[in-house]
């Protein structure tokens, strides 16, 4: 399975920072109850059995201060490679897809860094529906009613309002068959089409993606206010 983590979080910019000068932290190594969002994933990965191999890309300047020790992660019963990271989440993951060896048919997942609430049981549905359908994803339905907009100077106008029924919001994780993620990776680099999920790359490639319940919980720390929202979840 692959983690991108090598994300800068300008979005997490307002989170506070020292002496208000130096760039946020990265929202992967931002601490959660004192331990890096990124070890709090990687912990749930780890401890999910079906996952035998764990790819994670980094800035490289992140790659020397990476400690994957006992006492944060107990014995390592898994290998851990870590890859440098690219300048978007795709290249990032190109990456890690680079350095595996496996067959056509083994599922690889790609996993945000920063979503550690996920659970085995999300991990386990993903794994069987990738292998069913040759690939899948977490979403959850649509709370909101989604609205398609061109974007103005000045904010925004309502191009068309998207029926809900037909509306999930994709989570990670999302996998894929090994002969599926890597063809659908080189036609995207063919075409230059940058997306900002893998899915986007396999469903262009016209294969199906299918789509498992995830959960609201499975949030994606990316804004100070989700950082409140997961130390709540992690104290209940
Ligand atoms: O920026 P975004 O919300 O798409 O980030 C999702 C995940 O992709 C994060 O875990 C982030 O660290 C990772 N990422 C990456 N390489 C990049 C940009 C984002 O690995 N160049």
């Amino acid at each position: 399975m692959i983690i991108p983590a090598a994300g800068l979080g300008t979005r997490m910019a307002s989170a506070p920072s020292a002496k208000g000068k130096k760039p946020a932290i990265p929202k992967q190594f931002t601490e959660l109850a004192g331990t890096p969002i990124l070890f709090h994933t990687l912990r749930k990965f780890i401890a999910s059995p079906a996952v035998t191999e764990i790819y994670i890309a980094l800035r490289t300047n992140e790659i020397t201060g990476l400690r994957l020790d006992k006492e944060t992660f107990g014995s390592l019963t898994k290998r851990i490679q870590i890859v440098e990271g690219g300048e978007h989440r795709q290249h990032s993951v190109a990456n890690a897809i680079a350095a595996i060896s496996a067959a056509p048919d083994d599922i690889v997942l790609v996993h945000d860094a920063v979503r550690p609430f996920v659970t085995n049981e999300i991990i386990q549905d993903v794994i069987n529906a990738a292998q069913k359908y040759g690939a899948a994803i977490a979403g959850v339905p649509a709370v909101d009613t989604v609205k398609q907009v061109e974007r103005t100077s000045e904010g925004a106008l309502i191009t068309a309002t998207l029926p809900r029924e037909h509306v999930v919001m994709a989570q990670t994780p999302q996998g894929f068959r090994y002969d599926v993620l890597s063809q659908a990776f080189e036609a995207a680099t063919a075409d230059e089409f940058v997306g900002t999920d893998e899915a986007s790359l396999v469903e262009r490639s016209g294969h199906e993606v299918a789509v498992v319940m995830g959960s609201h919980r499975n949030i994606k720390i990316t804004t100070p206010a989700d950082l409140e929202l997961a130390e709540f979840y992690l104290k209940s």
